[in-house]
């Protein structure tokens, strides 16, 4: 099942590569929350249905409701998708940004394994993964004191 989500994954942000955006454009508003580097190496598409794995199996598991769920945004790897209408809201480019770190310190598999753990055991909005992005973002929102955020992440998974 890893190993197919995984293959889905890379099939999906190989398929959009021409239309991602580089994060590289946020710099100035993310200044002393994610290192430029960071930026450099993550993307982001606009698109009006997000791409979902929708196997079956992964519907047996449980996870049919996350699935379903309208999302605004979701992140895959280095590459998040998001709906035309957060497209411009830094708060949910904030959010994707730090799962996009949490992926990154996790690696691919661990990342799928431990999203969907969380998921079945506590739901979506209890997920700690999501809590982490959902503080995050809340902090930023609040025009909170910048810190690296990649190295929070690593600190703190
Ligand atoms: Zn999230």
């Amino acid at each position: 099942m890893l190993e197919q989500i995984t293959q889905w994954i890379e099939h999906t942000n190989n398929e959009f590569t021409p239309q991602r955006q580089s994060c590289y454009q946020l710099m100035d508003n993310f200044t002393d929350f994610y290192p430029t580097a960071f930026l450099d190496n993550a993307y982001f598409v606009v698109i009006d249905t997000l791409p979902k794995p929708d196997f079956p199996e992964l519907r047996q598991l449980g996870l049919g409701t996350f699935i379903d769920m309208d999302a605004a945004g979701i992140t895959y790897n280095n590459t998040y998708y998001l709906q035309p209408h957060v497209a411009t809201n830094l708060r949910v480019h904030f959010h994707e940004l730090v799962h996009v770190a949490q992926w990154q310190h996790l690696g691919i598999a661990q990342f799928i394994a431990r999203y969907m753990q969380e998921i079945q055991s506590v739901g979506y909005m209890d997920a700690p993964l999501e809590k982490m992005a959902y503080a995050l973002d809340n902090h930023f929102s609040l025009d909170g004191a910048p810190f690296d955020v990649p190295r929070y992440v690593a600190q703190h998974l």
